[in-house]
């Protein structure tokens, strides 16, 4: 069977995050989202592991609440400020994996993604005693990601290298750039989420669609080995292009920089004099080990898609994800269709524009034929997409054609539906 599951959210237990993101309303915006499976976060806190325990047992290692089910997952920082991201069976084993990084974290009662006084070998040896899985989350961001700090996974994982089955690409990543990475031609990729708000533009704005047996852990499991007949079917996430993250820019004006001038301002904005961070692009073209990306047999495809919600801002004219009118929209066109995926893709246009407006059916054509155009992501600001107009290279003062080669043409959606 074919299930669609984002791993990667954050609890209310975690620095930053929404007081919303109780299991109450992740379950509810999950079912409407057309997620099968979310995994839980933040399962080293003890009061999110209190609610865990609270969810009804759907099968081996799997929960549910609301028809939505969960299988116990967290996120780590390292002692090198990366971020860890581990897969658990059992509430057990997220409580043995508690006790055993407990000595080594001050912050482990208190934030729903812990730091931890270990390096990336040592968290690992850990998270395998407790019988989970563990990789990179959002392995290419300039601030907190594997490639921010090492050049290779065996720098950081050392001799357990062999046991990171898997890499979540990050929003401001796809397939397309991280195949130009040889080291990473045997690993699953995930595509992810990294929620910190229940909000339809938020959760599973990326996902993972596998192929399983059953619904349990063991299942997913396999599904990330590859193993059992188990696979990850589909990765469907943002244009990459969108991520905050993607080019190198200023983190404070937001100024898009080629990464050769960064290095010759000395990573200072010439205009504010703040730092200039490197873009996921960028530092992809360092780590390549090949001209073109090349995708192993075993790679599924990666979808790109956008939020139906800000989709809704374009057509609506409106400025806010979280005005009553875009929300009633969204609520409307998904309940009416089953989930926000079925009406980004596979519903046709005229159902569409009888449930809404002549714009709003217009806009979702145009974004599955890609007819649009984008204003990059970097420095921590996402990217925009522009319909209707040719100019958003233009206007960001960058060129656009090496990136092109890099991520690829937009190809449109229907081209990726068999
Ligand atoms: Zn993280
Ligand atoms: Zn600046």
């Amino acid at each position: 069977m074919l299930i669609d599951l984002d791993f990667h959210i954050h609890s209310k237990y975690s620095g930053g995050t929404s007081s919303n993101m109780n299991f109450e309303n992740i379950s509810r915006q999950a079912i409407l989202k057309g997620l099968h499976l979310v995994g839980t976060g933040d399962a080293l806190h003890p009061g999110w592991l209190k609610d865990i325990r609270k969810l009804g047992k759907f099968s081996d290692g799997i929960f549910e609440l609301n028809d939505c089910r969960f299988i116990i997952t967290t996120e780590v920082e390292d002692a090198q400020r990366v971020h860890h991201f581990i897969i658990l069976p059992e509430v057990s084993a997220a409580e043995c994996l508690r006790e055993a990084l407990k000595k080594h974290s001050a912050d482990i009662d208190k934030d729903g993604r812990p730091h931890v006084r270990l390096d990336g070998e040592e968290i690992a040896d850990r998270v395998d005693d407790a019988g989970g899985l563990i990789g990179p989350s959002h392995a290419f961001v300039p601030w907190t990601s594997i490639y921010k700090e090492y050049d290779s996974l065996r720098e950081c994982y050392g001799r357990n290298t062999g046991k990171i089955k898997f890499l979540e690409l990050g929003l401001s990543a796809d397939t397309e750039m991280a195949d130009y990475i040889k080291e990473l031609q045997d690993i699953t990729f995930l595509s992810n989420s990294d929620a910190h708000s229940p909000w339809p533009h938020r959760l599973g704005r990326e996902f993972n669609r596998l192929s399983v047996r059953d619904i349990t852990y063991e299942d997913i499991k396999d599904a990330i080995l590859r193993r059992k007949g188990n696979r990850v079917e589909l990765n469907v996430g943002f244009d990459p292009r969108l991520g905050k993250y993607h080019r190198t820019a200023c983190v404070n004006c937001y100024t898009l920089y080629e990464i050769e001038d960064a290095v010759r301002f000395r990573w200072r904005c010439p205009g504010c004099n703040k730092t200039l961070k490197k873009g996921v692009c960028d530092r992809i073209k360092e780590l390549a080990d090949y001209n073109e990306p090349r995708h192993p047999p075993h790679r599924p495809r990666y979808i790109r898609i956008a939020p139906l919600a800000e989709i809704l801002c374009s057509a609506l004219k409106i400025k806010t994800i979280y005005s009553v009118k875009i929300q009633d929209m969204w609520k409307k066109l998904v309940t009416r269709f089953g989930s926000e995926i079925a009406v980004l893709i596979d519903v046709p246009e005229e159902k569409i524009e009888a449930e809404s407006d002549g714009d709003v059916a217009w806009m979702i054509k145009a974004f599955r034929d890609g007819r649009f155009s984008i204003s990059y992501g970097g420095g921590g600001k996402y990217g925009e997409i522009i319909f209707d107009r040719g100019d958003a290279d233009r206007e960001n003062g960058t060129t656009p054609k090496q990136e092109e080669s890099y991520t690829g043409r937009q190809a449109s959606l229907d081209s990726f539906m068999r």
